[in-house]
């Protein structure tokens, strides 16, 4: 499917009715105007950067006519899901996502983002990148300011200063709190911690994204885990990567896809995203048990020491 992709958004779009000339007039595409209408044949004007009409008889004088003939012609899309972090330096014209017609990113999923909301934005508007950045404020790297890699439960004063950094985060500009539940030191968090800190994002009408604790044998338990927090927090779940892994669950979709039109009917507004490609790809400290992942490298190194781990014939609890 060919697409002309604005690099402006439909939302940018202001009618002006006066004016009689344009910078930029795109003809005969099929447009999707974003809404779920059908798309529809269609001229689409420009000028100084701002859609000013849509429709058939659109035929203004323009600078230039760019003739999208068996194209389609839509706002930018939205990529939810992506980690930009570390490499926002690298292509600032950001030709992989504009050539797939991408504008805008949210970064920071999967619990992993820059802490300092406020300046990671603040850089990224200096760098002046052809795509628009929306971070959530991950989790894993809220809970590692605050508590290191402990495998234990926050104390009441350290999930104050947790809730205080979301607060800052989502006051800075942060679309939401994401977790990254088979990362470290997720995995050492229970429910009622992502609750608490899901109520503060909800309060600024943020939105919760999970990378869920489990996507194979025990992935029904971790949707139920995701719609809790939804519930409890009276936030938005976006489900990242909704997923079967390991092809024994391959099929399971009749149970998963069931929970999330449940959920819907319930009032839990609950989207998800998936990549369309059966490989998937992680960091290889997954592979590892949870527990000797703990605190610092030292404490890693001694344990992977003991005998006991030494001699481990299999690891238990592989992740799919
Ligand atoms: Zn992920």
């Amino acid at each position: 499917m060919g697409i002309v992709s604005f690099i402006l958004s439909f939302g940018c779009r202001s009618t002006d009715p006066v004016a009689t000339t344009c910078d930029i007039l795109i003809i005969n595409g099929k447009i999707i105007d974003g809404t779920g209408n059908n798309w529809y044949y269609g001229n689409v004007a420009v000028n100084n950067g701002k859609i000013i009409r849509i429709g058939r008889a659109v035929n203004l004088p323009a600078k230039k006519i760019i003739d999208a003939k068996g194209l389609f012609i839509a706002p930018g899309f939205i990529d939810v899901h992506t980690h930009l972090e570390d490499d926002e330096v690298k292509d600032p014209d950001a030709t992989s996502f504009i050539l797939d017609g991408v504008t805008t990113c949210v970064t920071g999923n999967c619990g992993s983002s820059n802490v300092d909301i406020g300046k990671y934005l603040k850089w990224i508007d200096s760098l002046k990148l052809s795509i628009n950045v929306a971070t959530l404020i991950g989790h894993n790297d809220i809970r590692k300011a605050v508590m290191g890699r402990a495998n234990r439960d926050a104390t009441p004063e350290e999930m104050k200063q947790m809730e205080a950094l979301v607060d800052k985060a989502m006051r800075a500009g942060a679309v939401g709190l994401s977790t990254g539940l088979i990362y470290i030191p997720g995995t050492y968090t229970k429910t009622p911690e992502i609750v608490a800190l899901a109520k503060v994002a909800a309060k600024y009408n943020g939105l919760y994204a999970t990378h869920m604790r489990d996507e194979g044998d025990s992935v029904t338990y971790a949707i139920e885990e995701a719609l809790t927090i939804g519930r409890e927090a009276k936030i938005p779940v976006e489900i990242s990567h909704f997923k079967l892994s390991g092809q024994h669950n391959w099929g399971r979709s009749k149970e998963t896809v069931p929970m999330i039109e449940a959920a819907r009917k319930e009032g839990i507004e609950v989207p998800i995203d998936q990549y369309p490609y059966t490989a998937s790809s992680t960091s290889i400290s997954t592979l590892i048990p949870d527990e000797i992942l703990a605190d610092g490298q030292d404490s890693i190194k001694a344990r992977l020491q003991r005998p006991d781990i030494k001699n481990m014939s299999s690891i238990p609890c592989l992740p799919d």
